[in-house]
């Protein structure tokens, strides 16, 4: 049996549980036809917490739960995952750009990596899990894909983190050469939110 589930309305507070600016940028612009009240973790006074998770999913859930149960919370934990690095950096995206000491340094070093692998392969895929927490603790979770190739060197200043070095298949542009609202339209984190839109949005 189906069960009918919790709906959001128009109106309704959501609390994005970011502090990362693009990824914050795209939902709000993905979710401004449905007259909600966006705002985020920073806008509660709740700092970044350790994404302990072994998986996207597990991480998406953690950052949910830290999300007062008087607001709805929906977050997201994504990342970049290569083919022939055995899904790396994966969750590790983030961490692994600071290691590095920014994205260009980050970018290049997977992308030597690719390089030294025979055959050549540069496949890859972003990953997103999303995750929507209501009132009433209930908890469901969507994920998103999209799948490409790396390019270099890196190309275009729009969108975040790796978007200049990563094609999605049925392109020639990088993420960052394509004007912001068409990657938002086909990235990993539109897919799961469609997603959720559909379960949960639909009959405000
Ligand atoms: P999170 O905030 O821990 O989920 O970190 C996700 C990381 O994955 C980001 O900091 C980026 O490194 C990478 N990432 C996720 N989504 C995108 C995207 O759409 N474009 C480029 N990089 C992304």
């Amino acid at each position: 049996m189906q069960l009918n589930k919790e709906k959001i309305h128009k109106g309704d507070t959501i609390v994005i549980a970011s502090h990362n600016q693009g990824k914050i940028n795209e939902f709000k612009t993905l979710l401004s036809a449905y007259k909600l009240k966006i705002i985020t973790s920073s806008d509660l006074g709740i700092e970044d917490i350790e994404e302990s998770g072994r998986t996207f999913q597990e991480n998406a859930l953690i950052k949910v739960k830290s999300i007062p149960d008087d607001f709805i919370g929906i977050s997201d934990d994504s990342g970049l995952c290569v083919s022939n690095l055995d899904d790396r950096p994966g969750i590790y995206s983030s961490r692994f750009q600071k290691e590095c000491g920014g994205w260009f340094n980050a970018m290049k070093k997977i992308f030597d990596e690719v390089k030294r692998k025979k055959p050549f392969n540069s496949s890859a895929r972003f990953l997103c899990s999303l995750s929507i927490k209501f009132k009433n603790k209930s908890i469901y979770s969507y994920e998103g894909e999209v799948k490409g190739r790396l390019v270099w060197p890196p190309k275009g200043d729009n969108g975040f983190g790796y978007d200049p070095f990563f094609v999605p298949d049925g392109s020639q542009k990088t993420f960052a050469e394509m004007v912001h609202c068409r990657k938002i339209l086909i990235d990993h984190r539109s897919v799961a939110l469609q997603k959720l839109i559909t379960e949960h949005l639909t009959g405000n």
